[in-house]
């Protein structure tokens, strides 16, 4: 059993392609992003090396280290997406649109890779049309379900979509929002969506932009689940790889910048136009180019510097700052900027599950939300920046009462 992914040898060859990967960042030693522990828990916390790099030849973006995938996705793990009503309306408007677009065909088949808590899936289930989530972590799964929602408790694959092929015929879409880039063996899913995908049907990708995570210097978006970072580039060589195409893409305003890449059978659908714009000013802006990830490696490590000042230079003025949201991305700031409970004492967040806990690595312990304003701190660290809007109109009260919030995406500052 691996017990530390530091002992691994760090990848120096792309996973997709086999050529030279070149490491433009490394964060260090990180925990599990969504292992929160029980304050009883004296056993030893897993931490792996957290490093990023762009192959040369396909321009894919990923992590040096591999953390084994049950150590991330299990029965306990936290997340659930239906957190946020933004995400909720988004999932739901999506499943609407399929459902007169693509599945308004006889007898039409939906499968979800990382259906999660059902968030999409309950809009087709409701609609009494035939469909799978394929989702490992066994908590959400039973969510889902209890919402009416047909899962498959695995992680998707070719082996797994081979059966479900066998069982419920081609599917005319399979669909996955922030899941694909999450899966290291990302050979074996083109090969599961091969088996699976009928001629004609799409395989519909949403993933975090490589292009806003640069441009917004969203250094937190990369952790241990996010292996992948992509960009229209890179989808376009991987699916080409694998026998497919991108045919169409989307941006999308969630999650601080996504792109929803859809991917046909080469040849199977024409190819929008935006696809090939969009491919030309990576190339003119030269997005996977050394030069401008070291650039992005140089306002990582500035950020890091202000937002630890600005936090120690509050704490020695007696100001109070609270965190907000113990997401996952949170645990590459805390550890990464070594934040402690020094400078940040809690984490407010809305996830039953993490109450009580203390945040991986950098031991800051969550309490529910109720504690926010009991009483109100000074200042409360934003960490759940993609959800800004929806938190800062639900926690009106906090400014109203002379509240400030710190962000540090794009840049540090206080609103
Ligand atoms: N799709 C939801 C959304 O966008 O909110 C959930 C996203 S969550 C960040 C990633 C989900 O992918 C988790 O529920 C995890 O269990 C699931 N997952 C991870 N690896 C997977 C795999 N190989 N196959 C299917 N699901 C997987």
């Amino acid at each position: 059993m691996i017990t530390d992914v530091r002992d691994t040898a760090g990848m120096r060859e792309c996973r997709l392609c086999g050529q030279p990967v070149r490491e433009f960042f490394d964060f260090g030693r990180q925990p599990v992003s969504d292992a929160f522990r029980d304050p009883a828990d004296r056993s030893a916390e897993f931490h792996y090396d957290l490093a990023v790099g762009v192959c040369g030849g396909c321009a894919m973006v990923q992590q040096s280290h591999e953390v084994p995938r049950t150590r991330m996705f299990h029965a306990d793990y936290p997340y659930r997406s239906s957190g946020s009503a933004f995400m909720r309306d988004h999932f739901e408007a999506f499943a609407r649109r399929l459902l007169e677009t693509e599945l308004a065909v006889h007898d039409p088949f939906v499968v979800e890779i990382g259906s999660n808590d059902g968030v999409m899936l309950r809009t087709i289930a409701g609609a009494g049309v035939r469909h799978l989530g394929v989702e490992p972590s066994g908590g959400a799964a039973d969510t889902a379900r209890a919402c009416g929602v047909r899962v498959l408790t695995e992680f998707f694959q070719e082996d797994s979509a081979r059966r479900i092929r066998a069982e419920d015929g081609p599917a005319d879409v399979i669909y996955s929002a922030n899941t694909v880039s999450h899966i290291a063996r990302l050979d074996s899913v083109f090969r599961g969506v091969d088996a699976l995908l009928a001629p004609d049907g799409l395989f519909v990708v949403e993933d975090r932009y490589l292009g806003d995570i640069v441009d917004s210097t969203a250094f937190d978006q990369i952790y241990d689940e996010h292996f992948y970072l992509f960009s229209v580039e890179s989808v376009c060589t991987v699916s080409r790889r694998f026998g497919f195409e991108l045919v169409d893409i989307t941006r999308l305003p969630v999650h601080g910048g996504t792109i929803r890449f859809t991917i046909a059978r080469a040849g199977a659908r024409p190819v929008a136009p935006v696809v090939g714009e969009l491919l030309t000013a990576e190339h003119a802006r030269g997005l996977a180019d050394h030069g401008t990830l070291d650039r992005f490696a140089v306002r990582t490590r500035q950020a890091r510097a202000d937002l630890v000042g600005l936090l120690r230079w509050l704490r020695d003025e007696g100001r109070v700052v609270v965190g907000y949201g113990a997401t996952a991305k949170s645990a590459t700031v805390t550890n990464f900027c070594g934040i402690g409970p020094d400078l940040v004492p809690y984490i407010c967040d809305s996830t039953p599950a993490k109450h009580g806990k203390l945040a991986p690595g950098s031991g800051i312990p969550v309490r529910p939300p109720a504690a926010f304003a009991d009483p109100y701190p000074d200042y409360a660290l934003l960490f759940a920046w993609n959800h800004a809007e929806e938190i800062m109109a639900k926690e009106h009260g906090f400014a109203a009462a002379g509240g400030r919030w710190i962000r540090y995406v794009p840049r540090v500052h206080i609103v």
